[in-house]
């Protein structure tokens, strides 16, 4: 007999798989291109244990603590772990210990805290430019560099030894349609290629955007609650400022 929790992460994941093929189908894409993180803050390790028996091979935290004691318990399953959430300097070198990609860098200072605590790693620690999609207006407290700082920074990033500048990441402005938002990131991300061919992804699109996303070229979705169901709220599971 399935348990109830393995019946109901094993619907959730055929809906947001579906739902990713149907986008990039429609937009002419292959939806192998289209990289799915779990985003797995709050939820117990042994969801993440039975997401993975399903073949889900990438996962999300934002919470260091969190993180770091989750992806410490799943070591054995050879799990990718992403940090989507902003990363705290004085954090840097832990999450840097069990992470394989950092996806809100959107500071020089962040980036070399992250390569020094990246010293100890065997390979490359993978990093995106987080950058604002937001309008100047509103922009700040949800993270990212201007979309005209972002070669800049891209540029700084491609300099430290420890780091591997990995493409770009973006949050849907709070309000209206997430589309403009989401080809401005694209348009970035073909700006940053120019310094650094290898950045290639395009993280964009969650669980209510994730399907604008695809149709305009996110290469991998960061998504929590369609998988998961809803989260207890904690002032950080934003996402930032959601
Ligand atoms: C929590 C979070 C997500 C997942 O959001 P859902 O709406 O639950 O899919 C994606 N990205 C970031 C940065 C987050 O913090």
């Amino acid at each position: 007999m399935t348990e109830p929790r393995t019946a109901e992460l094993t619907a959730n994941l055929a809906r947001v798989r579906a739902r990713i093929a149907a986008a990039a189908q429609a937009a002419g894409r292959d939806p192998a291109e289209v990289t799915l993180v779990a985003v797995s803050k709050t939820f117990p390790a042994a969801d993440v244990r039975i997401l993975a028996d399903l073949g889900v091979t990438d996962f999300g935290e934002n919470r260091d603590d969190e993180a770091a004691a989750k992806a410490a318990e799943l070591a054995e399953l050879g799990l990718r772990w992403h940090f989507v959430g902003q990363v705290q300097r004085r954090k840097a070198r832990s999450v840097a210990s069990y992470a394989d990609v950092v996806h809100a860098v959107d500071r020089q200072p962040l980036a070399a805290a992250l390569d020094r605590g990246a010293h100890a790693r065997s390979a490359p620690l993978d990093v995106l430019v987080q950058v604002s999609l937001d309008p100047p207006e509103q922009a700040g407290n949800r993270g990212g560099v201007d979309p005209a700082q972002a070669v800049e920074l891209a540029q700084q990033i491609a300099e430290l030894p420890r780091l591997r500048l990995a493409g770009v990441m973006g949050l849907a402005p709070r309000h209206g349609d997430p589309g403009p938002g989401f080809d401005r990131l694209v348009l970035v991300a073909a700006d940053v290629q120019t310094v650094a061919p290898a950045a290639v992804i395009v993280s964009a699109g969650m669980s209510a955007d994730l399907v604008a996303a695809v149709s305009r070229g996110a290469t991998l979705v960061r998504v929590g609650t369609a998988l998961f169901g809803g989260r207890p709220i904690r002032s950080e599971d934003g996402p930032p400022g959601g």
